[in-house]
């Protein structure tokens, strides 16, 4: 095993961009459409999985909203949550934000409630069993009406304690954080944090970016990678210390790239830009898979690395005296 390998697989860390949906492995996507009697065109698990290998967005959607079609009662959000946070407890991931989509299940007739109260189940024993903690981001599907959105965020108002925060995912053409404005100041008002997908490479990326500073008021932002091409956007997302949520290996898909340049150049610059996973099953790297890739591949220095770690505690949500916990564990790690 490599030196850095083994430096970051021991590094406590925190995981911020996470798509629960993204992390249904072929094993429990094979035994859930089992379990719940759904048709899908495998005979095995093995089937399963060559079906998880893609070589585009289109390939990669087709197979994400099949898999999201085995998940239907409460036990299976329970069982695909659970799965995750074993695995993050065994990345020495100690703190995560992950999303999660209702509008992927509502919208095929599965209940909010079923999904939300699942999810929480799986928080409350992951916490209890592993000592690892969560909080959960519901994103809204900016393919779909801003009318559904604000559906969504009523529907998700008698679960508000069960939430800390909104996001907003899925194809980005077409759909500006305009379209959701009036969503994003709704959820402001019901004291949601606010945060929004502005992917690699969209066309007008850094316009986007600015309004979802600007207009919207989100306090981080995933991906922003394009923000590098604009010195003042640089500057303004300095000034109010926002968050990037990166990912090397999904960036990999869209741009050919682990944007490992890009990556240090925002550290060079002292954003807070932290490393993340996306949809870990599907593009079958999890957190320190991302991060050993993106600091071989990058030459990256400890410190380098130490201070990815630190931005993804630094930018959470979560408690003022956890931070201050969670940043002094990696400290003495890397001390
Ligand atoms: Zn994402």
């Amino acid at each position: 095993m490599s030196e850095t390998r083994a430096f970051i697989e021991d590094l406590p860390k925190a995981e911020l961009h996470l798509h629960l949906e993204g992390t249904l492995e072929p094993d429990l996507k094979f035994k859930l459409s089992d379990r719940n009697g759904i048709d899908i065109p495998y005979s095995s698990v093995e089937e399963v999985k060559a079906s998880y290998v893609f070589h585009d967005l289109t390939s990669f959607l087709v197979g994400y909203y099949d898999g999201m079609s085995v998940l239907i009662e409460e036990q299976d959000f329970y069982d695909l949550a659970m799965a995750y946070f074993r695995k993050a407890h065994s990345q020495n991931i100690v703190y995560a934000e992950p999303f999660f989509d209702p509008q992927a299940h509502t919208s095929r007739g599965v209940p909010f409630e079923a999904v939300v109260t699942g999810i929480h189940r799986a928080q409350v024993d992951a916490e209890a069993e592993l000592g690892i903690k969560t909080n959960l981001i519901m994103c809204f599907l900016r393919d779909m009406s801003a009318e559904s959105a604000m559906e969504t965020l009523e529907a998700s108002l008698p679960f508000r304690n069960w939430i800390i925060g909104v996001g907003l995912d899925s194809d980005e053409r077409g759909n500006p954080p305009m379209k959701f404005k009036d969503v994003f100041a709704r959820a402001r008002e019901e004291g949601y944090h606010l945060t929004m997908h502005c992917d690699v490479n969209q066309e007008n990326s850094v316009g986007h970016i600015w309004d979802a500073i600007n207009e919207i008021g989100v306090e981080r932002i995933d991906h922003g990678i394009n923000s590098l091409e604009d010195e003042a956007l640089i500057a303004e997302i300095k000034r109010r210390d926002l968050a990037l949520t990166v990912c090397p290996v999904s960036n990999r898909y869209v741009t050919g790239s682990l944007t490992v340049d890009e990556i240090a150049s925002m550290l060079d610059k002292g954003m807070r830009v932290l490393i993340n996973s996306d949809d870990p099953a599907y593009m079958q790297a999890y957190l320190n898979e991302n991060l050993v890739e993106l600091a071989e591949d990058g030459n990256f220095t400890r410190e380098q690395i130490t201070q990815l770690a630190r931005n993804s505690f630094l930018a959470s949500w979560t408690s003022e005296e956890d931070k201050g916990e969670y940043l002094a564990m990696v400290e003495d790690y890397s001390a």
